[in-house]
C-alpha cells in the first residue's frame, strides 16, 4: 500500500494484525462479512473473496458464542486481520479476544458501562490488540440524546470522546474511533468535530446504512471524500446493502480517484450512445470484472470507448485502449495504434495487453 502525500491530521498508529491504522500508514480498506459467522466455510469463502478484491481488514459479526467459537478456524484459513463486531454483551468481546481476533469493535451505547469497558481494556491490552469505539447515531447513550436534544454531531463526538477517555483511564490507548450516521452531513460534521478535539486517535470513516449499491456508493463517496480531503480518516469502509466485495471495489476506487492509493487498473469507459456499434457495455463490464482482481503496485489505465468521436483520443491517452467501429475496434497501446480487433476478441485482446504491461 502506497502512502498518501496529502496533508493529514496526525494520529497515533495502532496495529490490527499486520495492518497499521493511523500515523504514517496508508489508508486501509475494510469491509464486513454478511454470512452467518458460525458457518465457517461460508465466512471464510467470503473473506477470501474480500481479500481477492483488495480488502485489508475484514470485520465479522459476533452475535453469540457460536460465532465467537468460529474465530480460530476462520483466522487459520484467511490472510487478512479479523475484527469482531460486538453489541450488547461484553462477554462476546472477551471470548473473541481469547479466540485470537485482531481487533474488537464495540458500541459505547450498548456495551453496558464502565466495568465492562475496563474488562475489555484489560483483555485487549493483554493480547496487544486495539479496540474500535464505534459510535452510531442510531444507538447513542440516552443521557447524551437528552442533553443534546437528539443525535447531533456534538453528541456523537462527545460519546466517542467519553468512551475513549474511559479506555484511557484503564491505561488503554490503542484505540480507533468511528462516528457514523446514515445522514451524510451529520456523520461528516461529527468526524470533523471529533478531529478538532486533537485526541490523536485514528478515525475509521464511513457512512452507515448508506443504501443499495449505487445510492450507497454515491453517499459514501460524498461523505468519505469530504473527510479525506480535510485530512481526516485513516481507514475506510464503504457500506453497501449487497455483496461486500462491491464495498471493497468502491472504496479502492474512491481512494484511487482521490490519489490516496496507488496501484491497480483504472477503467474508463464511455456511457455509449446511438453511435456505438458494438457491445461496449458487455466488454466494459467483463474487463472491469477481470481487472478488479489484478493486484499490482503500478497504476494502469484502460479505456473502452464507443466510437470515433472521443474514442481514439481517450484510447490513445490510456495505457491500453480501444475505440469502437462496426463490430470491431481499434486497439491502442501507449498512444500507438496497434491493430484492429473483432468484437468477439476484444476482451481477450485487452486482457493480453494488460498482462503484457
Ligand atoms: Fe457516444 Fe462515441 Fe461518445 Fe461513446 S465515445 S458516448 S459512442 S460519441
Amino acid at each position: 500500500m502506497k502512502r498518501r502525500t496529502r496533508k493529514r491530521i496526525p494520529t497515533r498508529p495502532v496495529m490490527v494484525g499486520g495492518v497499521g491504522i493511523g500515523g504514517a500508514h496508508g489508508i486501509s480498506v475494510q469491509s464486513m462479512t454478511n454470512t452467518d459467522t458460525a458457518d465457517i466455510a461460508a465466512t471464510v469463502g467470503q473473506i477470501k473473496a474480500l481479500e481477492d478484491a483488495g480488502c485489508d481488514i475484514a470485520r465479522i459479526a459476533v452475535p453469540d458464542m457460536e460465532a465467537a467459537a468460529a474465530i480460530p478456524a476462520i483466522k487459520r484459513a484467511v490472510s487478512i486481520p479479523i475484527v469482531a463486531d460486538i453489541h450488547f454483551d461484553y462477554r462476546l468481546a472477551l471470548e473473541s479476544i481469547r479466540n485470537g481476533v485482531d481487533k474488537v469493535r464495540i458500541n459505547p451505547g450498548n456495551i453496558g458501562g464502565a466495568d465492562n469497558v475496563r474488562k475489555l481494556a484489560e483483555a485487549a491490552r493483554a493480547r496487544g490488540i486495539p479496540i474500535r469505539v464505534g459510535v452510531n447515531a442510531g444507538s447513542l447513550e440516552r443521557g447524551l440524546l437528552e442533553r443534546h436534544g437528539g443525535a447531533t454531531a456534538a453528541a456523537l463526538a462527545e460519546s466517542a470522546l467519553a468512551q475513549s477517555e474511559m479506555l484511557n483511564l484503564c491505561g488503554f490507548y490503542d484505540i480507533v474511533v468511528s462516528l457514523k450516521a446514515s445522514d451524510v452531513f451529520l456523520a461528516v460534521d461529527a468526524c470533523r468535530l471529533f478531529a478538532k478535539k486533537n485526541t490523536g486517535l485514528p478515525q475509521h470513516v464511513g457512512m452507515t446504512e448508506a443504501g443499495t449499491e449505487v445510492i450507497g456508493a454515491v453517499r459514501s463517496a460524498i461523505g468519505i471524500s469530504s473527510l479525506l480531503r480535510d485530512g481526516i480518516g485513516d481507514t475506510v469502509r464503504v457500506s453497501l446493502t449487497g455483496d461486500p466485495v462491491q464495498e471493497v471495489l468502491a472504496a479502492r476506487e474512491l481512494l484511487r480517484t482521490l490519489g490516496l492509493r496507488e496501484g491497480g487498473v483504472r477503467l474508463i469507459s464511455c456511457p455509449t450512445c446511438g453511435r456505438c456499434k458494438y457491445d461496449l457495455v458487455g466488454v466494459a463490464n467483463e474487463v472491469g470484472r477481470r481487472v478488479s482482481a489484478i493486484r499490482t503496485d503500478r497504476s494502469l489505465t484502460v479505456a473502452v470507448m464507443g466510437c470515433a468521436v472521443n474514442g481514439p483520443g481517450e484510447a490513445r491517452e490510456a495505457d491500453v485502449g480501444v475505440a469502437g467501429g462496426v463490430g470491431k475496434a481499434v486497439l491502442f497501446r501507449r498512444g500507438e495504434l496497434k491493430c484492429h480487433v473483432p468484437e468477439d476478441r476484444l476482451v481477450e485482446a485487452l486482457m493480453d495487453e494488460i498482462a503484457d504491461l
